[in-house]
Parts: C-alpha cells; structure tokens; sequence
C-alpha cells in the first residue's frame, strides 16, 4: 500500500478525551457509491466522512439542516471524491424512492446503503402518545425498510461488477444496544430496533444468494446530539461510565471506522451480522463484581 492511500482520521476529531484513533485506507471503496441516511448529525455525518475517506462516493441524506449537510459534503469532496446532499425524509415513500432514483440517474448506481437515520421520543409507558410510538417506529424501522428495499432493488438490476466489489451491495442497518437491552421509558426506540435486528437478519438471508450482504451496527452510547443528556453533566457521565467496561463514552468515528470495515470486501463472509460498538455495554457490567 502507497503511504499517500494512508488517510489518517484523526484531524476529523475534536481531539477530545476518548477520541478514536486510526487510519482508513484511501482506495478501500474506491469507485463504490454509497447513501447514507440522517448524516448531518452525529454517527450518520462521522460514517459518510469516513466512507468518503475510504474511496466511495457519499450521498449525504438529511430531512432537516441543509447547511450542516453541505458542510459534510464539503468535506468529503476534499478527499477528491464525489459527494451531495439529498434531501427526503426516510419515513416517506414517495421521497424514498425519488432520492434513490436520483442517486442511480446523477451517480450511476448504488453500492453500498448505511440505513442511519434515526430518533427518540422518550416517555413513560402510560404516557406515551400513539403519535410518540408511531413516529419512531415510522423513521427508525419503516425508514430503514423503504431505504432497503428500494436500495435492493439497484443492487439486483446492476449485479456483481468484480471490479468494484464481490457483492452486489452492502446494507448496513444501523441498530442499537436496545435491540437486545430492554430500555425502560424507550418503549418505541428499543421496539423499534428489536424490528430492526430481525429485520436486517430476514433481509440478510432471502438477499445472501443474490450476493447482497446485510448487516448491521449496534452503537453503544455514542457522543452526538441524540443522547446529550447522558453524558453532558459529569454526574451523567459517571452513570453512564458504569455501563461500559471500556471506560469511555464512543465517538461518532468508532462507528464510522466499523462501517468502512463491513462495507468493503475485507469483510465480504460477513452475512446477517450484528457488529456490537459499545465498548463492552453488552457484556452485563454489573456481573463482573456481581451475581
Ligand atoms: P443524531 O440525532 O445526531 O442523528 C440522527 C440523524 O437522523 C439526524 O441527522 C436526523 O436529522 C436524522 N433523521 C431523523 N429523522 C429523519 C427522517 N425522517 N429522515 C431522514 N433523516 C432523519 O443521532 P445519532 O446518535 O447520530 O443517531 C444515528 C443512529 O444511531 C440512529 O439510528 C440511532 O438510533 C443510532 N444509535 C445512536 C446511539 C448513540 O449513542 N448516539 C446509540 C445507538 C444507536
């Protein structure tokens, strides 16, 4: 590997405490298009930088903020690839299907989907609305199954092209600890990424034998809009650190680097995976000094 193909990923991080470290090889999706969904903010911006850096052209989606999308597109052209911002909203069909259009008429095809876009409305259980429920369940689950099947669809009427990839396409769904963590007061988000877990795994196997890879990514708790209130007070901090026995709160970039990985080829038997982030969360902490 040529030194220059070395990009390091660090300047992209705010050199906080606990900030990842790493180097993404520059030709790794070289030549692949890939959308990601919600990725002006948080873990969705830090994976299209990082598939970006890696080689692959990045459709940057957002349904609100355009101006923090074209940063992130801004970004990601400085690597001397292509990228742009569409605009839709996950939950929607119509939208789905014209940005995906979009992408196969001003990019070519699609290779590779991160299934990102996502949110919270937290309540107790007695109090949570339909509309609260409904809404999670709309974006975070129904979102990720528009933008599948729709992303399917292109992968088969292209196929495998050798040159670019072993698969036809890559999914990758990004779900949650709570996909098996029971989250009290989540009702709808831990639901919502149970749905999620079960169906990347369906997908992964009626897909796997037309040669399109299904996977997804279980964050762990992750610095980014989504959660401030866990770890912006340091007494939130400190419960929170109870939950991860690698003592420290995950970076956007933590995901962004694991999506690179599932992603390329250096991972092509990986099929119906879920690749844990979470710096341990699952593991029980609590029985390591108890039980
Ligand atoms: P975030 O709030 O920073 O980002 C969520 C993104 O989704 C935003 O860009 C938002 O605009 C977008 N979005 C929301 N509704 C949308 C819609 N209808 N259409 C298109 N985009 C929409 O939060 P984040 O932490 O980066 O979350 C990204 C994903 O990671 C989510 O699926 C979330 O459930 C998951 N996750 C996050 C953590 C964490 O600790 N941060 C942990 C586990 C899972």
């Amino acid at each position: 590997m040529e030194e220059q193909d070395i990009v390091s990923s660090t300047e992209a991080t705010s050199g906080a405490p606990g900030t990842s470290q790493g180097v993404i090889p520059a030709h790794l999706l070289r030549g692949q298009k890939a959308l990601v969904t919600g990725a002006n903010s948080g873990i969705g911006r830090a994976t299209a930088v990082a598939l970006g850096r890696a080689g692959a052209d990045v459709v940057v989606n957002y349904v609100a903020g355009k101006d923090e999308a074209e940063k992130v597109v801004e970004e990601i052209t400085g690597f001397g690839v292509r990228a742009a911002a569409y605009e839709a909203d996950v939950s929607d069909e119509q939208q789905v299907v014209a940005m995906t259009d979009r992408m196969v008429r001003e990019f070519g095809t699609i290779d590779i989907l991160v299934a990102n876009a996502g949110l919270q409305r937290d309540a107790p259980f007695t109090e949570m609305t339909l509309a609260q429920w409904q809404k999670v369940l709309d974006v975070n689950l129904t979102g990720q199954f528009l933008c599948a099947r729709e992303a399917t669809k292109e992968f088969l009427r292209r196929g495998v092209v050798p040159e670019v990839s072993r698969a036809a396409g890559k999914i990758i769904c990004m779900s949650s600890v709570h996909q098996i963590i029971p989250w009290a007061g989540h009702v709808n988000y831990a639901s919502s990424k149970g749905g999620v877990q079960m169906m990347m795994e369906t997908l992964a196997q009626e897909l796997a034998p037309k040669k399109i890879r299904v996977n997804a990514i279980a964050p762990g708790a992750i610095r980014t809009p989504i959660n401030r209130s866990a770890w912006d007070t340091p007494e939130a901090l400190e419960d929170l650190l109870r939950l991860i026995p690698y003592d420290r709160v995950g970076d956007p970039e933590d995901i962004g680097h694991a999506a690179v990985g599932l992603a390329s080829d250096l991972m092509d038997y990986v099929v119906g995976t879920t690749l844990y982030v979470d710096g341990g969360m699952t593991l029980f902490p609590g029985f390591a000094t108890g039980g």
